[in-house]
């Protein structure tokens, strides 16, 4: 496959390997039935894994930078990953194929995709990133997007800039979660970060203002310093209670109903529905 105009991510590199380290084959760190996600992500059989090495985004706190930054993970024919996908549906029986940090693979998934359709095994797809995104290649590649799990993860471009070298990831995010909105089931994921939980209280009021407050976001406390983090302030430490409970506080406020939140021990990570209407749907649909 011939990638060497590289254009997928907003970052609009025009070569390969660009800013993602990509190169021009499939590259995947690991995969398999997966619990953690938001309950309706997991299901009953868990939500189909795959962990994509490399990432168009540098977050100075990567819990994954074995393979996001470094490149862990081997590389894959579509054949492949098309063999993956379908022991994840026919054998594991997932609800879904989730696709971690897809971007700069998305023409291979597609093969692969191909290859399963024709034998008759389809599965949804959840595209879950940093929602760092160009629109045009989420209108050209809608048909690996039933499912939008995208971050929403600064709301000031310094704080992009400091933390995920991204220049113009506000702009970037939110238009990607305006199209999924519109073109897709949705969830939007609040991770809360130490000393910056008033950007996502902007984000927060954004999407109440923007889209919808019936969107579904998921509020994560699970931030961990780990990486380039461990020695720069204030991402060096984990979110106070404090801080979470006013992003939690705010979407309450704004009235967001449909949603999760994380228990705010560090070894919890279990999704709680938060508001008093809540109900388990997510979002906006199709
Ligand atoms: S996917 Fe990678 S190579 Fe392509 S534009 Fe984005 S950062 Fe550059």
């Amino acid at each position: 496959m011939n990638l060497s105009q590289c254009e997928l991510c907003p970052r609009r590199c025009g070569r390969r390997p660009g800013f993602c380290g990509a190169e021009d084959k499939l590259r995947i760190f690991r995969w398999g039935p997966h619990f953690g996600e938001e309950p309706p992500i997991s299901g009953e059989r868990g939500s189909g894994c795959i962990f994509f090495s490399r990432c168009t985004m540098k977050c100075l706190y990567c819990q994954n930078s074995p393979w996001s930054w470094k490149g862990g993970g081997k590389d894959y024919s579509v054949e492949e990953l098309a063999a993956i996908m379908r022991k994840l549906a026919v054998e594991d029986k997932v609800g879904n194929w989730n696709l971690v940090s897809p971007t700069p693979y998305l023409p291979f998934i597609r093969e692969s995709a191909a290859i399963l359709k024709a034998e008759g095994i389809q599965l949804p797809f959840v595209w879950n990133s940093s929602g760092y995104e160009r629109v045009e290649t989420l209108e050209e590649y809608s048909d690996l997007c039933d499912t939008a799990l995208f971050d929403l993860r600064y709301s000031r471009d310094e704080t992009s800039v400091l933390a995920s070298a991204a220049p113009n990831y506000v702009s970037a995010a939110r238009e990607a979660v305006k199209w999924a909105s519109k073109n897709a089931k949705v969830i939007v994921r609040i991770l809360v970060l130490p000393g910056h939980a008033h950007e996502a209280v902007e984000n927060l009021n954004w999407l109440a203002k923007e889209v919808s407050n019936e969107i579904a976001v998921s509020i994560m406390s699970q931030y961990t310093p780990a990486y380039g983090a461990i020695s720069l302030p204030p991402f060096n430490r984990r979110v106070t209670e404090e801080e979470y409970e006013s992003v939690v506080d705010a979407a309450d406020n704004l009235g967001f109903e449909n949603g999760w939140i994380q228990g705010f021990e560090s070894s919890d990570s279990e999704m709680q529905l938060f508001g008093e209407n809540m109900n388990a749907g997510y979002g906006v649909t199709k």
